[in-house]
């Protein structure tokens, strides 16, 4: 049998030395290159010399070693680091679709991506069309001719659906002319979309993959062919929009990868411990680990199995009065911090409609589910997750809500 891909040990098999044999690649500090010759200059600016840097915005050394860990991680021919992950999202986007164009989105996707499509691409007539992702009828009825992009969360932001990556990529494969571009924010390592099917693969690197919260970045994951295309100097929305991440940060994000792997399997296994304890007690939870979640079977058959279902994981509190109080004791009793953002070793935690949903109108949330009492975890590292469970509990008794 065909041994499955395995993120974490393609990632640990890359070897990246420093030029004086550090076991670190050493960091190019430097916006600017300089060349021994006219024409391999001349040569560089045509994108005919191969292994050249000519400015930081268009490569840099440092970013080459942070692209070429993701792209082992992620089974791609190349990558290319920015500056944040809507940095990511909106240089995709918009090296993909031309005025007059047509986005087929997941209509729950994290906010900011929202509002970008529902708000922001009007001022280049790109139309979008919203759809709920798991519908793959409705997905296929939602492409046109002029569809570029069909765009989703692989666990969508913040109602935890799985994608069906498979089945979205023979959409768009016999649709020809459109590309799947989908976000894997949430389960680095724990699914391998372009691996599924997908043409591209975005991140927010915000999040999991530095894991330090410490830093804004995001990543583009695809053919050599589209990296290519977006760094050209003539036409590339990377090189033109200017998103580049500062390669200071990318030698410490490529650090912090070294241990994604261990940290996706706690940050999981502590969820699990969670989402188990929630059911117990009856709290109405998400959680796609639970065979009572209804994306679980199909999470399970497309997953990379060594790193678990995700630490991400949310309750439901029914009001927005209800969840303020709890996340605000939660904070205090020190269960971790009332804060956005996930994949950090501390627990966060937030009301999702009001905070990175909010850009969503109220009738949407409505209409995808999306309660105004979701809290949403993005459980930690804890070393005594009983512990964490323990003061959750407390709260939830001093509310009274069990
Ligand atoms: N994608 C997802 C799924 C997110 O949750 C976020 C931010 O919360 C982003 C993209 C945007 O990333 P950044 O804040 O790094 O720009």
């Amino acid at each position: 049998m065909k041994k499955k891909f395995d993120p974490a040990t393609s990632l640990q098999k890359l070897e990246q030395f420093g030029e004086f044999g550090g076991v670190n690649p050493s960091i190019t500090d430097s916006a600017t290159f300089t060349f021994m010759s006219e024409e391999e200059m001349i040569k560089t600016f045509h994108g005919e010399a191969a292994g050249c840097f000519l400015y930081s915005r268009h490569w840099n050394p440092s970013n080459r070693y942070l692209s070429e860990a993701l792209a082992a991680m992620e089974g791609t021919e190349m990558a290319w680091v920015t500056g944040s992950g809507m940095a990511a999202i909106t240089t995709t986007l918009l090296q993909l679709c031309n005025s007059g164009d047509h986005i087929v989105t997941s209509i729950t996707t994290y906010g900011g991506t929202y509002a970008f499509l529902a708000n922001y691409l009007k001022k280049f007539n790109i139309e979008v069309t919203f759809v709920n992702i798991s519908d793959i009828d409705s997905v296929k009825k939602a492409m046109r001719p002029n569809t570029k992009v069909l765009y989703t969360e692989t666990m969508t932001n913040p109602m935890l659906q799985i994608s069906n990556i498979p089945e979205l990529a023979k959409i768009t494969k016999k649709h020809g002319s459109a590309k799947l571009v989908v976000d894997n924010t949430f389960t680095p390592m724990i699914f391998s979309p372009y691996l599924l099917g997908a043409d591209i693969v975005v991140y927010s690197m915000t999040k999991f993959i530095n894991g330090k919260n410490d830093a804004v970045a995001g990543a583009i994951c695809g053919s050599n062919e589209f990296i290519d295309s977006i760094s050209n100097v003539n036409d590339g929305s990377a090189m033109l929009l200017g998103p580049v991440l500062d390669p200071l940060r990318s030698s410490s994000i490529l650090k912090n990868m070294a241990t994604l792997h261990i940290r996706m399997q706690k940050h999981s296994e502590n969820a699990m411990y969670l989402a188990r304890k929630f059911k117990k007690i009856g709290l109405k939870h998400l959680y796609p680990g639970l065979p009572d979640h209804p994306d679980h079977h199909l999470m399970k058959k497309l997953m990379n199995k060594d790193f678990g279902f995700g630490g991400m994981i949310a309750i439901d509190l029914e009001t927005a009065e209800r969840a303020a109080p709890f996340m605000e004791i939660m904070q205090k009793k020190g269960v971790g911090y009332h804060a956005v953002s996930l994949g950090y070793f501390k627990t966060l935690f937030s009301n999702s409609g009001k905070s990175t949903s909010s850009e969503v109108p109220e009738e949407i949330q409505r209409e995808i589910g999306l309660s105004p009492g979701l809290v949403r975890f993005s459980v930690g590292l804890d070393h005594d997750i009983e512990r964490s469970y323990k003061l959750i509990e407390d709260t939830l008794k001093e509310l009274n809500y069990i």
